[in-house]
């Protein structure tokens, strides 16, 4: 498989850059598409809780209002504040979100640039509801 630990490592720069005040939990992200671009993203957190989001989502949602519409890989890496970052699996709502913009194919890499290991949106994320299920 193509060495994505480049991708890895800019996840790792993007988490130093997290909001995290209430949880101290700091999470970067960075989307590789097909086009050979990346973009990071950081949790960003808010004194009203429901409105912070996750790193997957800011980053993937930043590329997706650049135009990019294809995805080949994310990498995420997060832990505890001033920590190392290790595997850090999205949440459910980031794997909806990924599986919509990203589909199954999506390569996912977590842990850090030291470790990490790669799957696919679809393994993390089967028997997803699709635009399909709505028609
Ligand atoms: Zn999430």
């Amino acid at each position: 498989m193509e060495d994505l630990k480049f991708l890895m490592e800019t996840a790792e720069e993007a988490r130093k850059l997290a909001y995290c005040p209430y949880s101290h939990f700091s999470v970067g992200a960075a989307v590789l598409t097909k086009s050979n671009k990346m973009y990071i993203g950081c949790n960003i957190e808010n004194a009203s809780f429901g409105a912070g989001i996750c790193a997957e989502r800011t980053a993937i949602f930043k590329a997706f209002s650049e135009g990019e519409r294809e995805f080949e890989a994310i990498a995420i890496t997060g832990g505890k504040e001033g920590e190392d970052g290790h595997f850090c699996a999205p949440c459910g709502i980031c794997r909806q979100v990924l599986s919509e913009l990203g589909g199954d194919d999506l390569k996912v890499l977590l842990g850090s640039a030291e470790q990490y290991e790669t799957y696919t949106l679809g393994s993390l994320f089967p028997f997803a509801f699709t635009k399909n299920n709505l028609s």
